[in-house]
């Protein structure tokens, strides 16, 4: 019943859909200041959820066969973003009993032991001593004093931390996360992220790496030459880690209109990526671009909210070309 519905919803041939899942950490304990995060039971649940209801395919195959109107019924992908060296430790080994493929966007200025900004604030404020942190004091004037006294506080003060730091431009960026350091006297000890050495391990290992530019900027914020940089750099990046040119790109933060634009597909294209992924919720048909295909995150812990949520997506209506 379960895969009569999605083969309505999701048929094969020249009508076909593809449902691309996102993930990005799955960690080896839950954390309680990333409840969001999957460890490794609810992860392997949620892949016997999609193994239920979806096929899961090659992604570089998948993405050729879309366009040419050659894809199975219940199509589906898995996509893992950033890089993290939980994916080569936890989640290779995973995918490997199951003989399932998956693609891994990887910001290859990350690979030799720096840290993206958003864990920096989280471990952070995870080691500080500190009671309250006052944004103003460093620059973030907009976000009023945020209490971290217990748990919920120190989530709430990650999440607001997080949205008010994302979108500043890039070098601002940095330093405004150094003096948030700073003020609170704490920051990260170890990179959760791959090595040059495990990103290669994943190609061998039959696994499909793919384009997240160098680090990870918000491309709407960089000047044009700038973004171009970061695009085709992570494309010699990992061409020369793997021997082989990646064809699949992901957009950093991925919501088109707000975190990447227009300019920046034909940029994708010229770095020589094929197909490129946002964040921005459907399943890709025959007509998608291309360059902005849809993609999904799974994120309910409870099979039936997390097949009812699968379906609404396949009704979700892609940008169309
Ligand atoms: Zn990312």
């Amino acid at each position: 019943m379960l895969r009569l519905v999605t083969s309505l919803a999701s048929p094969a041939g020249p009508r076909a859909r593809l449902t691309a899942f996102i993930f990005h950490r799955v960690l080896p304990e839950p954390d309680p200041l990333q409840p969001e995060l999957p460890d490794v039971a609810g992860f392997e649940q949620s892949l016997d959820w999609i193994g239920a209801q979806f096929r899961v395919l090659d992604p570089r195959l998948a993405c050729e066969r879309l366009v040419a109107g050659g894809l199975p019924a219940r199509a589906a992908i898995l996509t893992f973003d950033d890089g993290y060296r939980d994916n080569a430790e936890l989640v290779a080994p995973i995918l490997h009993r199951r003989g399932w493929p998956a693609a891994f966007f990887v910001a290859t200025g990350f690979l030799e032991g720096r840290v993206m900004f958003n864990d920096r604030i989280i471990e952070a404020l995870r080691a500080t001593r500190a009671a309250e942190i006052v944004p103003g004091a460093i620059g973030l004037d907009a976000v009023p004093a945020l209490p971290l006294d217990g748990l919920p506080a120190r989530r709430e003060a990650i999440a607001r931390l997080i949205a008010a730091i994302k979108h500043l431009p890039a070098s601002r960026r940095e330093t405004t996360v150094a003096r948030l350091e700073d003020c609170l006297g704490a920051a990260a000890t170890r990179s959760p992220m791959m090595d040059a050495a495990q990103v290669a391990g994943l190609h061998a290992a039959g696994m499909t790496l793919g384009g997240h530019t160098r680090h990870h900027p918000i491309l709407a914020t960089l000047e044009p030459a700038q973004a171009h940089a970061e695009i085709a750099g992570g494309f010699d990046d990992l061409r020369a880690i793997s021997g082989e040119a990646p064809a699949l790109f992901a957009y950093p933060n991925g919501r088109f209109g707000s975190d990447w634009q227009v300019a920046h597909m034909s940029m994708v294209r010229r770095a020589g990526f094929t197909h490129a992924f946002s964040t921005d919720p459907g399943a890709a048909d025959r007509r998608s671009p291309a360059l902005a295909l849809p993609r999904f995150t799974p994120w309910d812990r409870s099979r039936l909210r997390f097949q009812a949520r699968a379906w609404g997506n396949l009704l979700t209506r892609p940008l169309a070309a």
